[in-house]
């Protein structure tokens, strides 16, 4: 006989908590998903048989290394390393590096988790890792962060190659640091190819790659709101962070007629409510990208609204794309916004919604998308990348934006396919879910153990 399926959630988590207590990120993103994939798996013992969701919660490998540095005063100092090879069934393990004095390997495990199923949603031929160090890069001198990048590369080269591991960014580690790490990579193996992706383009990157992730987040959304007959025209739309998804997100959300009132940093966020837009968007890529400022400094500017220490989710809007960091709307946020009237949250970021939240959101069910689908873009367009230096040629921003758009419109399709509820409510959790672990479960199931 079998378990009910919150009796399967249970006795799941509780022996996988018992294993690592202290794991609470990792355990929260394999809550979310054996919680939605419960009455699937119910249907389809086979998957249980197996032990697929054991396999799948225990990396292949885990490396931990040290990385020790000098800062540009010659004071030495240690950062711990990692790279979590969780799962290679379809392909070489693939996911960003993250440098953030948060990182530790329970946030990695819940990234390279999560990872696993936006990787196989993409359709791509990629398996799913995640990396990086405590490493603070915020007030660190260019040649600091090219010290760092360089010894960190030093132990990572051993590990990683085209065929066997592709690292890419994250939150702290965009296109200077991974200059960095390939000079180093290159240096120390004396090949030049594909290990890397978001590589300049002028070395073997891809078009549109810095795009990816924000245009393909607002893609997705689209799609959602063409489901009830929809579009962005006219819409207001709050966004959090201020980094690389905010900013494209912002830009093609500006391009499809919205308008952006938020932006937010990890010091508060500011609220322009005539709309972020295009002039004061390149103002914000000006400061974030080449200044490395604050967003506090767009506020008085433009004499707007600031408000130190908080997330934008009390203002009005129609559309949320949270795309700053993990855990950054609990379940007061997700009150807030949809009491003022939210129906539609497309996560730009990884985990930003607590479990929570999205009970929250299922219940009122409004349109939401789970970042593993929404912001499957990066990594698609990483995985583009490895074709195009595999084939060794380069395809235009025309070609990559249109390949970028089927593979966005692609994952819609797959969530509608296994998240539709008979009332005709898309579940897009569920639907990404099942849809991103089918591929993985059987490819494992036909390697054998
Ligand atoms: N860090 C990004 C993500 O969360 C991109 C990873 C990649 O391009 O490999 O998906």
């Amino acid at each position: 006989t079998l378990p009910s399926p919150t009796k399967l959630v249970d006795e799941f988590m509780s022996k996988l908590s018992r294993k690592d207590p202290h794991e609470v990120e990792f355990h929260q993103a394999v809550h979310e998903v054996v919680e939605s994939l419960a009455p699937y798996l119910m249907a389809h013992p086979q998957y249980m048989k197996e032990k697929i969701l054991e396999r799948m919660t225990e990396p292949e490998r885990v490396i931990q290394f040290r990385v020790p540095w000098m800062d540009d005063r010659g004071n030495i100092h240690v950062n711990r390393g990692f790279r979590v090879e969780m799962n290679s069934a379809i392909g070489p393990y693939k996911g960003g590096l993250r440098f953030h004095p948060s990182v530790n390997l329970s946030i990695l495990k819940f990234l390279a988790f999560e990872q696993t199923f936006k990787n196989s949603l993409t359709d791509l031929p990629m398996g799913a890792g995640k990396g990086g160090s405590d490493f603070d890069p915020k007030g660190k001198t260019d040649a600091e962060v090219m010290r760092f990048c360089q010894s960190f590369m030093t132990e990572l080269s051993r590990h990683i190659g085209p065929y066997t591991d592709v690292p890419a960014g994250d939150i702290g580690v965009g296109g200077r640091e991974i200059g960095f790490l390939f000079g180093q990579y290159k240096r120390l193996r004396n090949e030049f190819t594909g290990t890397l992706t978001g590589k300049g383009v002028e070395w073997g990157g891809s078009l549109i790659r810095p795009e990816a992730t924000g245009y393909g987040n607002v893609y997705f959304a689209r799609e959602m709101l063409k489901t009830q007959g929809k579009d962005f025209n006219g819409l207001t739309v709050s966004i959090s962070g201020s980094g690389n998804v905010a900013q494209f997100s912002a830009e093609k959300v500006i391009e499809l007629g919205g308008k952006v009132i938020t932006f937010s940093d990890s010091s508060g966020y500011i609220y322009d409510p005539a709309g972020i837009d295009s002039e004061k968007l390149e103002y914000i890529m000006d400061l974030k990208n080449n200044r490395r400022g604050r967003i506090k400094e767009y506020a008085e500017k433009y004499g707007v609204k600031y408000v130190p220490n908080a997330r934008p989710w009390a203002e009005k809007c129609d559309v949320a794309l949270p795309s700053a960091t993990e855990n950054e709307i609990d379940e007061n946020d997700a009150r807030m916004l949809i009491e003022n009237g939210c129906f539609c949250v497309a996560e730009g970021a990884n985990m930003p919604s607590t479990t929570e939240a999205i009970h929250l959101y299922l219940k009122h069910k409004i349109l939401y998308a789970p970042g593993k689908a929404s912001n499957a873009g990066g990594v698609a367009v990483s995985g583009l990348e490895m074709t195009q230096n595999s084939m060794r040629l380069k395809w235009t921003r025309e070609e990559v934006d249109q390949k970028l758009l089927q593979i966005m419109q692609n994952i819609h399709h797959t969530c509608v396919k296994y998240g539709k509820q008979k009332d005709g409510f898309v579940n897009y959790e569920v639907g990404a879910n099942i849809g991103g672990f089918l591929k993985v479960a059987n490819s494992m199931m036909a390697q054998g153990l």
